[in-house]
């Protein structure tokens, strides 16, 4: 006997349970983002892996551990995305998108980052990613935090999920904090586990995101980015929190907010619950002002988010909302006999062009009356239409209802489409 064949560990099957709750969200910001004037662009999942190295940083997790990636048949080495922005950037500057213009895009689809698989962490995943090309204020950081709040409000996650925000500087303010922090972390060597002690020189700030319970202290005790921040930053930071304050958004300074991406400047935020464990964090962003250049285009600001598809799922499917996505049958024509099943099709038809929106599900495969009602209630439909010799020689049909009683009754052929309208439409 052979084995079975598994999926792949950290890559999940989307069972036709849960899609609903997918198309529900998928539903949510396919309203909002056209809305708030966001267009949509499609990017493959495979590209250049030096197009990762070169937007997420080498020494970086993703890069340095995480990426998917291989020589294609040409001998070309090529990632699977661990992230869309890079992406997003490359096709923009390839296209012209973003020279000189203002930008509002955003996709979504899988990423792959061989992670260690656990709640709310895989390996692949799913994001809907939103950024913004172009602008320089803090209005359109503003703007986009507004968008993600409002997407979480929709999906009614907005009571538990708190805002945190931080400012990374820019790059020169940064370069500066980056000396205090290694001659800090350096004079506590003995106490930073091996990744840390690697990125002592390489990428210090990475050490404050340790999630080593170990370090935490020495993390806490360490100098703060926001007491180095240069003017024009902190300025940009002030006016973001009036915007929102504006705009009566709470919100939390995490100052120890950095990211795991090198691509980072000035705002980052993130949307944070304490419902999902560990991973708690279901959207993550901020302004990427030097990507654009650094990937050969013309400078260009930037500003984006990702919220995390998985997350929002587990989180929706917990608080029992998947009920408001419900998909299943609401009608099932259960059709008895070889005279019935051929003139069921033909109703399923008229009825199908009549009510287009109507989830009607015909029995197929035959199976006595008894055995189709059967699968007429497993289906979950509220009502059978029962179809048998009698019905057919008077042109009748039965409407049986499946849930809380009710009487059954017996329609005209031409009655029935204005019934189930009425009633379901
Ligand atoms: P985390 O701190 O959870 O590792 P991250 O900083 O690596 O997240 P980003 O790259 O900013 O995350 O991605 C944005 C969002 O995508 C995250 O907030 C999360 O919701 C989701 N996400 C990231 N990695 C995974 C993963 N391996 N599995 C499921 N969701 C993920
Ligand atoms: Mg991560």
């Amino acid at each position: 006997m052979s084995r079975n064949i598994q999926a792949i560990r950290g890559m999940n099957d989307i069972l036709p349970d849960q899609t609903p709750c997918w198309h529900y969200l998928e539903q949510v910001w396919r309203e909002i983002l056209p809305a708030w004037g966001y267009r949509e662009i499609r990017l493959p999942v495979l590209e250049k892996t030096e197009l990762f190295k070169r937007s997420i940083g080498e020494v970086t997790d993703i890069v340095e551990k995480e990426m998917y990636t291989f020589t294609d048949r040409n001998g070309d080495s090529l990632t699977l995305r661990p992230e869309g922005t890079a992406g997003c950037v490359r096709a923009g500057i390839e296209h012209g998108l973003l020279y000189n213009q203002i930008q509002r895009l955003w996709y979504q689809g899988p990423m792959f980052r061989h992670e260690r698989p656990q709640k709310g962490r895989y390996r692949q995943f799913h994001q809907l990613g939103v950024e913004a090309f172009g602008m320089t204020g803090p209005d359109i950081d503003a703007e986009l935090i507004l968008m993600s709040a409002a997407i979480l409000e929709q999906i009614g996650l907005a009571d538990t999920t708190v805002l945190q925000i931080n400012s990374l500087g820019s790059a020169e303010s940064r370069a500066g904090y980056r000396d205090l922090l290694v001659s800090y972390f350096s004079d506590h060597r003995e106490q930073l586990d091996e990744d840390s002690r690697r990125r002592l020189h390489s990428n210090p700030m990475r050490i404050l995101d340790s999630k080593n319970q170990q370090m935490r202290k020495l993390v806490e005790q360490a100098p703060l980015l926001s007491d180095h921040l240069d003017s024009e930053s902190r300025e940009h930071f002030q006016r973001l929190l009036a915007y929102l304050d504006n705009a009566g958004v709470g919100y939390q300074v995490n100052p120890r907010l950095v990211r795991g991406l090198d691509y980072y400047s000035k705002t980052v935020f993130e949307w944070v619950t304490d419902q999902l464990g560990a991973q708690g964090t279901v959207c993550a962003g901020g302004r990427f002002d030097s990507l654009v250049s650094q990937l050969g285009g013309k400078s260009a600001p930037a500003a984006g988010f990702a919220i995390g598809m998985e997350r929002l799922v587990a989180l929706l499917m917990d608080s029992g909302l998947e009920r408001i996505c419900a998909s299943g049958p609401q009608v099932y024509l259960v059709v008895v006999g070889e005279a019935a099943e051929r003139q069921g099709m033909l109703i399923a038809g008229q009825l199908r062009k009549a009510l287009p929106r109507l989830r009607l599900q015909l029995n197929c495969g035959g199976g006595s009356f008894r055995s189709q009602l059967k699968r007429a209630d497993r289906s979950g439909a509220e009502l059978a239409l029962i179809l048998g010799e009698n019905e057919l020689a008077q042109s009748h049909i039965i409407v049986k209802p499946l849930r809380g009683g009710g009487e059954q009754l017996t329609l005209g052929r031409e009655q029935i489409s204005g019934y189930l309208k009425t009633k379901f439409l």
